[in-house]
């Protein structure tokens, strides 16, 4: 059976890159682990005034290129793997967008849905109590994931502030504008994967303004996709949109920025109005130039990628492709944005917020697009250069791009 431990595949993923990239034994088994992890109890006293005891972890996977930077998750299915395998990701990630930043990962076992404001507030600077000795802009930077927000960020580096006792906004990414938050993050990550889609469709002679797409996944990522692929690429024609509840099909086209009022006012995109019913699965296989997967991880897989119609698939969601899907989608000649190129707009910035929280100096809206776009597409271009040479599908060229950029990190500090 497929091993489905997140970690494992992650471990897998580099393997085969390492094997391409003739890595040497060394190098290769020190990418394999991640360098530091830290295993937290933390007791939390509840409304109730009854403590509860949660677990908790931080992974430093690999700081050769920087201080470590990934988001903190709370979730009731957390694992140490998990966390190993995202703080393994958010190492080649920050390496394909070439930022100076290792890879790392936090997360608390929690169900947040059950814990009430004052409740989130306890847990979030108990956590900062535990690890605050580990953090800091020049070691580790934490941010948002899953279930954790710009106010959850805000009370962590309120503690930690109070730990160090002085101003150190850098300490965390996500925050919100008043205390330190860049312009353009809320976008980032949809604006990240449009610009690659930009690069990539040029490469494949499409043009993105007479493009139709669909989407799957409509929130953070989804809605800013079906909004900025107009905007920023001038044109093109939304046919499809789902979520969790299901998706709606136009094939005169969907007003992006109608459905996106409607999925706010609503809370789904089904009913909407001139539009009939598509289903998850068919939405995958419509016949449209360019897919956005925004919701869930393994999505494309064996069974449907033989029946994916579209010229490109830019992975705004992370992990929607599953291996043996990759292969079918290429020898179909589908070109694919892998995740964690197509969604790193997020943490690149991510990583320009430390930068201006370290400045205390804070950019224009337009100065942090322009230095996104240069990030996201100096990585395509670096991507597609090793998969014309290599011969190599997009994900291992990405793969490659990254494990060479971090071995060099480690070999130049004489750690193999
Ligand atoms: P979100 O929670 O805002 O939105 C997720 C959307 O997916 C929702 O509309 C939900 O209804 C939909 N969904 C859930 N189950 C579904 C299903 N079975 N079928 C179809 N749709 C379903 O999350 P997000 O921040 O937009 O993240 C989406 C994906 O993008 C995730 O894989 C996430 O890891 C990835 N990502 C997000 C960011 C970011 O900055 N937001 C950065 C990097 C990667």
């Amino acid at each position: 059976m497929a091993e489905m431990n997140p970690f494992k595949i992650a471990q897998q993923q580099l393997d085969e890159a390492a094997a391409k990239l003739g890595l040497d034994t060394a190098t290769h088994e020190l990418l394999r682990w991640p360098m530091k992890e830290f295993h937290f109890t933390l007791p939390v006293k509840m409304d109730t005034g009854k403590t509860r005891v949660f677990h908790a972890y931080r992974v430093q996977y690999n700081a050769a290129r920087g201080p470590t930077k990934g988001g903190i998750r709370w979730h009731p299915d957390e694992t140490i793997d998990t966390v190993r395998a995202l703080a393994a990701w958010m190492t080649w990630k920050c390496a394909v967008v070439n930022i100076p930043l290792g890879g790392g990962k936090g997360g608390i076992i929690c169900n947040p849905k059950e814990l009430s404001e004052t409740e989130k507030e306890r847990l979030a600077r108990t956590y900062i109590r535990a690890v605050a000795r580990e953090l800091g802009v020049h070691k580790d930077v934490p941010a948002p994931d899953v279930y954790t927000t710009p106010q959850i960020m805000a009370w962590m580096m309120d503690e930690y502030e109070v730990i160090v006792g002085h101003s150190h906004p850098g300490v965390i990414t996500g925050k919100p504008l008043p205390l330190g938050g860049s312009e353009g993050r809320g976008d980032a990550t949809a604006r990240g994967g449009i610009y690659t889609v930009r690069e990539a469709a040029a490469k494949i002679n499409l043009d993105p303004a007479k493009a139709t797409y669909a989407i799957q996944g409509f929130g953070n990522a989804g809605q800013y996709a079906a909004t900025l692929h107009q905007e920023v690429l001038r044109g093109g024609k939304l046919l499809a949109v789902s979520d969790s509840a299901g998706g709606v099909y136009a094939k005169g086209g969907l007003d992006p920025q109608a459905i996106v009022k409607y999925k706010l006012e609503t809370g789904r995109v089904s009913g909407f109005p001139g539009t009939t019913p598509i289903s998850n699965a068919d939405l995958l296989e419509l016949d449209v130039d360019i897919l956005y997967p925004a919701a869930l991880e393994g999505v494309i897989t064996g069974a449907n990628a033989n029946n994916i119609k579209a010229k490109l698939i830019c992975e705004l969601a992370n992990g929607p492709t599953t291996p043996d899907a990759d292969a079918i989608l290429h020898k179909k000649g589908i070109l694919v944005l892998p995740d964690f190129m197509a969604n790193a707009g997020g943490v690149t910035v991510s990583y320009l917020e430390q930068v201006q929280n370290t400045y205390n100096y804070y950019w224009s809206i337009e100065a942090v697009y322009s230095q996104l776009d240069r990030h996201m597409t100096d990585a395509f271009n670096a991507v597609w250069k090793t998969r014309e040479q290599a011969k190599v599908h997009m994900r291992l060229a990405a793969y490659m791009v990254s494990v060479a950029r971090v071995a060099e990190a480690c070999k130049l500090r004489g750690w193999v």
